[in-house]
């Protein structure tokens, strides 16, 4: 069996396009050796028809995709304080899915495996089963089950899905060969981009040492204990419970330093302004929101099925900005710096040590990255409290 990316000389992002409309069901996604999904091809099976590189984001351009900076932008927070708490920022996932569900539709989206402790999309058709799906896991999830998303669309049957910008690029690309777009309503998040496995299962090991159990009962990836700014990563078993912050926790400061991501983040041209979506979903960053605590969604409508689906629901409206302030909050350019990248991808590679390989590119760092660093640990001795009352002391300063 052979990686695509390594037949093709194209780094795989595992978006599950070519899984999901592979005629023969020659591909499946697994990780390699570095903690990533990958597309491999099973030689056996496989009958060289071309339909996986057709519709790969990453093997031909994206073409004909929408532009966010000419669609509509909106600032939208559920109507409900409990949906908007268990979200990652104005709860607009869920109350879209929930809108769906009661319509008819099943609804596609990501939940955590607290058996595996891998993320995966799933497949679910009734609201009791929705707050699986609440809340960003910022892992890159298996979307294996995407290829049941497009067979259903296929059989006549609406879904809507959830995912990062490369799955609803692949998926979409998917459903206009077999001439089922219509069936679907494809929602894509904003995506910073998903770090490796191997980072995950040493914070998973962590957590399960202070937390006395081999398995967690629910993992959050971003509890709101005092505000959506602060990035809590909570884990519970039994009547203990783990909170880990951005400043304490070496999966948060990994994510955050963005040199061991995904080698098809690191150039992804899907996280970017055009899009095959009907809506892009976001946290609304930047100083319009930095006062607010609960948190507050950014929508583009980039379709007119993505307006009409906006249009159904009830929501809290706020005021938006225009899209190019919204986007200057978030990192759109994507990431430079490559060569440090492939050198500490490679040290992952070989000795499957995330330390090791953390330690390669931050002995590589500038004298300004290690101070920041330091600061960060440093400011973790304050109360989370504390931390979280003095960072928006210090928006509020220098909005003023
Ligand atoms: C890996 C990752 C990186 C992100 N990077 C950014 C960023 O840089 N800037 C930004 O503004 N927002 C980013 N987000 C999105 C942000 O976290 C919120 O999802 C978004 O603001 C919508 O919030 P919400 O409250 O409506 O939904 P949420 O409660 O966050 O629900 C989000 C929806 O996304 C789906 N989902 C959850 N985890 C994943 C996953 N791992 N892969 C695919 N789909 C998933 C769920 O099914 C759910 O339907 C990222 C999310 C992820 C998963």
């Amino acid at each position: 069996m052979n990686h695509i990316g390594e037949q093709t000389n194209t780094a795989c992002s595992g978006c599950g396009a070519c899984a999901a409309l592979c005629p023969k069901a020659a591909i499946e996604l697994s990780l390699d050796e570095a903690g990533f999904f990958k597309a491999v091809v099973r030689e056996d099976r496989c009958v060289s028809c071309g339909l996986c590189r057709s519709v790969c984001p990453r093997f031909s351009p994206v073409e004909g995709g929408k532009d966010l900076r000419e669609s509509p932008l909106y600032a939208l927070q559920s109507e409900s304080d409990a949906v908007v708490r268990q979200c990652s920022s104005g709860g607009i996932a869920h109350e879209l899915a929930a809108d769906c569900l009661r319509q008819g539709w099943s609804v596609c989206g990501v939940v955590y495996n607290t058996e595996t402790d891998r993320v995966e999309h799933r497949l679910i058709s009734a609201l009791e089963e929705l707050p699986a799906l609440d809340g960003s896991k910022y892992l890159q999830s298996d979307a294996t089950a995407l290829r049941q998303a497009l067979a259903m669309a296929k059989g006549g049957e609406h879904v809507a899905v959830f995912g990062t910008p490369c799955q609803i690029a692949g998926l979409a690309r998917a459903a206009q060969k077999l001439g089922v777009r219509d069936k679907l309503l494809l929602a894509e998040i904003f995506c910073h981009g998903v770090p490796s496995y191997l980072l995950w299962e040493r914070q998973c090991e962590r957590m399960k040492q202070k937390l006395h159990t081999e398995r967690f009962d629910r993992v959050l990836f971003r509890y709101k204990k005092n505000d959506w700014h602060s990035y809590c990563l909570r884990a519970d078993a039994g009547d203990c419970s783990f909170f880990g912050a951005r400043e304490t926790e070496l999966f948060w400061q990994v994510f955050f330093e963005n040199v061991l991501l995904g080698d098809a983040c690191m150039d992804c041209e899907m996280r970017k302004t055009e899009s095959l979506a009907d809506l892009r979903l976001g946290d609304y960053w930047g100083r319009r929101y930095q006062q607010n605590s609960d948190g507050v969604s950014a929508v583009f409508a980039l379709t007119e099925r993505g307006e009409e689906a906006l249009r159904r629901l009830k929501l809290r409206r706020l005021e938006p900005g225009t899209p190019e302030e919204m986007l200057q909050a978030q990192n759109m350019d994507g990431y430079h710096d490559r060569e440090l990248h492939d050198g500490a991808m490679e040290v992952l590679r070989r000795e499957r040590d995330i330390s090791a390989a953390v330690k390669y590119y931050r002995a590589r760092e500038s004298g300004k990255q290690t101070l920041k660093r330091a600061l960060l640990r440093t400011s973790a001795i304050l109360p989370d409290e504390l931390r979280a009352k003095l960072r928006k002391a210090n928006s509020s300063r220098k909005l003023k």
